[in-house]
């Protein structure tokens, strides 16, 4: 294991985020995730934020070349030894430009975790989904006690519901999956190792338990 990245694939609502934690505390891998930069940049102001808001709330992607910039920098600028990429690459141009900054700073390949979901699954998740404003953690009114406004029960920051969660932006995220984020389904399968994990019809904790044990068979 010591001698990969990861990479989570999958769906808007697959539980990519909740199976990073679970990785996170598995594997010691430094987790950079996509959509939580560029929602913190969004929440700062900043010129970046300002860019990829009106792209993040239509449910479309942010162009390429920024965030490709964005990881790029954050990988020259803490030169970590291994990462959990989760929402990065998602078009096969961000894939190609990942492999070229990997082998630019030293990082090894990546073993690929796909998470199959179906898309009436991730309509209803996404639908409840919360999220806290300060700590970025992920909650959903499905299984837990809470409502958008309430505090985070973790940092006492306040939850509230992502503008791209509401259904327009759901389905136009799920018509983007289908048309520039599957095909990299492909990609990594030639290149390997990718392992698919169903991430529905079970228990968060199951599910994690499956993810970490689908890394750890394909490191072997
Ligand atoms: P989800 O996987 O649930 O859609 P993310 O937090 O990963 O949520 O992404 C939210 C939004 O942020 C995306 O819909 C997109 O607008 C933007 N985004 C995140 N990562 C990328 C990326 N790698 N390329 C382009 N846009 C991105």
């Amino acid at each position: 294991m010591e001698k990969y990245n990861l990479i989570l694939l999958g769906p808007p609502g697959a539980g990519k985020g909740t199976h990073a934690e679970a990785l996170k505390r598995e594997f010691n891998v430094e987790h950079i995730s996509t959509g939580d930069m560029l929602r913190a940049a969004v929440r700062g102001g900043t010129e970046l934020g300002k860019l990829a808001q009106e792209y993040m709330n239509a449910g479309a992607l942010v162009p390429d070349e920024v965030v490709i910039g964005i990881v790029r920098d954050r990988l020259i600028a803490t030169r970590p030894e291994r990462v959990l990429f989760d929402g990065f690459p998602r078009t096969p141009a961000q894939a190609e430009a990942l492999e070229q900054v990997c082998l630019q700073v030293g990082l090894p390949r990546a073993i690929v975790i796909y998470l199959e979901v179906s898309d009436d699954e991730v309509v209803s998740r996404l639908s409840g989904r919360l999220q806290c404003h300060n700590c970025a953690k992920i909650y959903n009114t499905r299984y837990d006690q809470i409502e958008a406004g309430s505090e985070c029960p973790a940092c006492e920051g306040e939850v509230y519901q992502r503008e791209d969660d509401k259904a327009e932006a759901i389905r136009q995220r799920l018509r983007v999956y289908r048309e520039q984020t599957a095909p990299l389904f492909d990609y990594y399968r030639y290149r390997g190792p990718l392992v698919e994990v169903r991430a529905e019809g079970s228990t968060i904790e199951a599910l994690s338990a499956e993810v970490v044990a689908a890394v750890r068979g394909a490191a072997d």
